[in-house]
């Protein structure tokens, strides 16, 4: 079911959440055990990330270094078809440009029909971790809006290949959106007009970007609005968790702490105590967020989903 139905369906603030692949090597054990204690909460939805390549360097017997590209985290479309077949809930596979020619990025889609998946979150991606700026592939797509628009396209029957008689497929499009500006972006007001464009494109909802402080969603959402953006906006959640955390996540995701979470983060001297601030904060702010009337609620559980779960307990 799309993800537009389930939002139009629901009496109340939807839950969701979003993991990672396992590193590759580890079962998909992991990935169940992530899941398992957030089916309470009923989730409409599960996105799944997508991890493209890193390349490290491997030194040869003649001293030279040999340059190779390695998927750590692969499974995005496995995971999905299983989580489907084991929870009977729509997952969501995240599909990024970085990496795929526009023929890849077809055959993936094709692939995503096969197995009954009728949403994705449709993403650039960021650059490899070796790069410092995105470099699209060379058959491939520089931004989101041209994904959208080539999933948009096959929505209505119209493949690359355009001598054949093709059957339409069917996805709803989600996009991304930034409540504290994409950190590419020149402001705030072209960014907004990206995720315009990215809707006019054919995204039928966003998601956004964690964020700490719920009055820049609020601006964000006003802001959407006023320039016509009707379509539903997800906020995303992520409890902050470890020391490591806290210089990570705004480095990262380029957002920031609100003076009063950043002050309570500073006291703590263990994981511990940031994983307790981070569930009183994320209950805070969902509480708040549902009082809004967010359509959903999208948590970041990052592979651990034990402050999610203490989260939904006293939100859903
Ligand atoms: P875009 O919408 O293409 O925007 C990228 C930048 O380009 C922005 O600064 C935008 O303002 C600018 N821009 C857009 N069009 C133009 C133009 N024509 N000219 C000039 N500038 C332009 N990454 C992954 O690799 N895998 C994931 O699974 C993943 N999941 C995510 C889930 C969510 C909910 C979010 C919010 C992000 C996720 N990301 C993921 C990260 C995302 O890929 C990065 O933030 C990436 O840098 C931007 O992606 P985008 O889709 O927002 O890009």
């Amino acid at each position: 079911m799309k993800v537009t139905d389930h939002i139009q369906n629901a009496k109340d603030t939807l839950f969701s959440f979003e993991i990672l692949p396992p590193l590759k090597g580890k079962s998909i054990q992991s990935i169940y055990e992530g899941i398992d204690p957030l089916m309470e909460f009923k989730p409409k939805f599960i996105n799944v990330t997508y991890h493209r390549e890193e390349f490290i360097y491997k030194e040869r017997e003649n001293g030279l270094l040999e340059k190779i590209a390695i998927r750590k985290r692969p499974g995005t479309v496995g995971i999905c078809a299983a989580i489907m077949n084991k929870y009977d809930v729509d997952a969501i596979p995240h599909l990024i440009c970085g990496g795929f020619s526009k023929e890849e990025t077809e055959n993936a889609l094709i692939d995503l029909q096969f197995l009954g998946i009728d949403n994705v979150l449709a993403l650039r991606g960021d650059s490899i971790k070796t790069e410092s700026n995105f470099r699209p592939h060379k058959e491939g797509h520089a931004f989101a809006v041209d994904l959208i628009h080539q999933i948009s396209d096959m929505n209505k029957g119209n493949y690359m290949m355009d001598d054949v008689q093709l059957e339409p497929t069917n996805f709803c499009i989600g996009a991304a959106g930034y409540p504290e500006k994409h950190f590419e972006a020149m402001n705030l007001d072209t960014d907004l007009l990206n995720v315009k464009r990215k809707v006019d494109a054919g995204a039928s909802y966003i998601v956004t970007q964690m964020f700490f402080d719920n009055s820049k969603f609020f601006r964000f959402v006003d802001a959407c609005r006023a320039i016509g953006i009707t379509v539903p906006i997800i906020p995303g959640v992520k409890p902050v968790k470890t020391l490591a955390h806290i210089s990570f996540l705004p480095k990262f995701f380029h957002i920031d702490y609100p003076i009063e979470l950043s002050n309570e983060l500073l006291k703590c001297k263990d994981n511990k105590a940031v994983e307790q601030v981070g569930i009183e904060w994320g209950i805070q702010q969902s509480k708040e967020l549902k009082a809004y009337g967010v359509p959903c609620i999208h948590y970041y559980t990052m592979s651990n989903s034990t402050s999610v779960q203490e989260i939904a307990r006293e939100v859903f």
